[in-house]
């Protein structure tokens, strides 16, 4: 059973609330964890801003701060192994990708305890030599981190490590059905030595225990990453007290593969766009633009691949891929197929759950690709967020580039060629956050994260992601005043 983690107190939940995770490969009882009310997080809200305002930690350098991370990656390095089970168990997916996620996470911790103190200003020239002229950078102040399911751990790491590194106190609310990544987390900070009140834990759903911090007055900053529907109320409800927004929202990516690409690498590549973790990426390549010409050959052997693909439990060695995250993510899924077949697109491979009886009790869904789309559909236009593939056509790279385009999204994209110049040419005219040129999913620490259009406000990782959390304060130093005598002067 895992507690709240309050002001350096592991508590229950005021009202006994409690909730059972379960693997969804499987419906396996994981554990039991606490279920947070508004209240639970006006006390943790209220805990951070305690720490933020008269605890040590205002008081600790760039470098202690720094130092306190590079230790949380190294803890988090020695349970590699507990954690990966523990990702595993809660999201379904395949041990081994826990595992990378793990190696993720600590990258990302690592990161930013190098970078905490990297840049501590600047001086301005001001041209008046008796003035003193700094730019600093100061802390935002108390920070609500609300995360999704997909990549539990990495999300959170994603917001902790920078928010930590420029000297922040927060309050983070996971997704409600992944949470022990977190509560581990939690373990790790208070043994790396942070000091009681600057990292609180609310356990619990987003409407209860996740939208007082975005109402809060005490919050001065809430970052978001999450569905749209969800960051429009986040950001609606910030409003009404002014606190700086950063929202990760979704994504419909496309995958653009020219007829001159590396034919073997692009279809591979096809694949992992898409049905990674069975689709369930924010960044996934659900919408393939395939060049007319080379469309019915790589569409026939990549619906050949698909239907190969092997689903599986998290322990199951032979499984590439897991399951959906909860019946009512299927449910989702399963309602986007159908209203892409009634809009006209053609089901080549897939479309249904598996007939497999071992995974009866988890909530699979086979890979599903939908051919000859328009960008005039529902599904070449909604995020699924599972394993669906939708195929569409274009003769030119201004067309690519303008179906590519034609969405409210704009999170990253993919274009496959062997003629640099076009690669560049339409990296340049995609309005979107990431773009990858021949490859599909890589992500470094050390580069900006984040989308364009309704995909986000704000950048997570890289210089941005440690900006985020930072405000930037003027502070003019006159050594050498007298009086100005604009007033009560000579009045020539
Ligand atoms: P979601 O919006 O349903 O929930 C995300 C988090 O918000 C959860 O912790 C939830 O409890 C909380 N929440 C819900 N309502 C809330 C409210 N009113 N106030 C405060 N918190 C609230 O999203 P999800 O289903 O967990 O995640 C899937 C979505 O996340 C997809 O759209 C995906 O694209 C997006 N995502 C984006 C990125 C990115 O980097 N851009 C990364 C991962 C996931």
């Amino acid at each position: 059973m895992a507690d709240l983690y309050i002001d350096g107190s592991w508590i229950p939940a005021r009202g006994g609330g409690r909730r059972e995770i379960r693997c969804p490969a499987d419906g396996s009882l994981v554990g039991e964890v606490a279920e947070a009310d508004a209240g639970d997080t006006e006390l943790a809200v209220a805990a951070a801003h305690r720490a933020f305002h008269e605890g040590p930690w205002p008081g600790w350098s760039s470098r202690e701060r720094g130092d306190l991370l590079l230790r949380v990656a190294d803890l988090l390095e020695r349970d590699r192994d507990a954690v990966a089970r523990a990702e595993s168990l809660d999201t379904g997916k395949r041990l081994v990708e826990g595992g990378y996620d793990v190696d993720d996470v600590v990258s990302v911790f690592r990161h930013f305890g190098h970078a905490a103190d990297a840049e501590g200003g600047r001086v301005v020239d001001t041209g008046n030599p008796s003035v003193v002229s700094r730019v600093v950078h100061e802390p935002v102040g108390v920070c609500g981190l609300i995360t999704p399911w997909n990549y539990p751990l990495l999300q959170v790491a994603w917001k902790v490590a920078p928010c930590l590194a420029a000297g922040n106190t927060f309050v983070l609310k996971p997704s409600e059905i992944t949470p022990h990544t977190a509560v581990h987390l939690m373990r790790v900070l208070e043994e790396a030595g942070l000091p009681a009140g600057v990292a609180n834990l609310v356990l619990g759903e987003g409407p209860t225990a996740g939208a007082p911090l975005s109402e809060d007055p005490r919050v001065d900053l809430v970052s978001f990453t999450g569905g749209l529907a969800t960051g429009k109320r986040i950001m609606a409800a910030a409003s009404a007290t002014v606190k700086r927004v950063a929202l990760e929202l979704g994504g419909k990516n496309p995958n653009i593969v020219f007829a001159d690409a590396d034919y073997d690498t692009a279809l591979d590549f096809a694949l992992t766009a898409v049905f990674l973790h069975s689709g369930q990426v924010c960044s996934a390549g659900a919408r393939l633009l395939v060049e007319e010409s080379l469309h019915d050959r790589f569409v026939d052997d990549l619906v050949a691949r698909a239907c190969d693909i092997r689903l599986g439990g998290p322990f199951d060695e032979a499984a590439e891929t897991g399951p959906l995250t909860s019946a009512a993510h299927r449910d989702k899924v399963e309602a986007y197929v159908a209203a892409g077949l009634a809009e006209g697109a053609v089901l080549r491979c897939g479309g249904a759950r598996p007939d497999d009886p071992a995974l009866a009790d988890g909530f699979y869904y086979l890979p599903t690709v939908l051919d000859r789309c328009t960008s005039s559909m529902s599904v070449t236009q909604d995020e699924s967020f599972g394993p669906v593939l939708t195929v569409e056509t274009f003769t030119d790279e201004a067309e690519a580039v303008r179906i590519a385009n034609d969405s409210i999204y704009g999170l990253a994209g993919a274009v496959w060629t062997q003629d640099s110049g076009r690669g560049q040419r339409v990296a340049a005219g995609l309005r979107m956050g990431t773009v990858w040129i021949n490859d599909y999913h890589p992500y470094v620490a050390q580069a900006e994260w984040g989308g364009y259009k309704q995909s986000g406000i704000g950048r997570e990782l890289g210089r941005a992601g440690l900006e985020e959390y930072r405000e930037t304060k003027h502070v003019w130093h006159n050594i050498a005043p007298e009086p100005q005598r604009w007033f009560g002067g000579s009045g020539s």
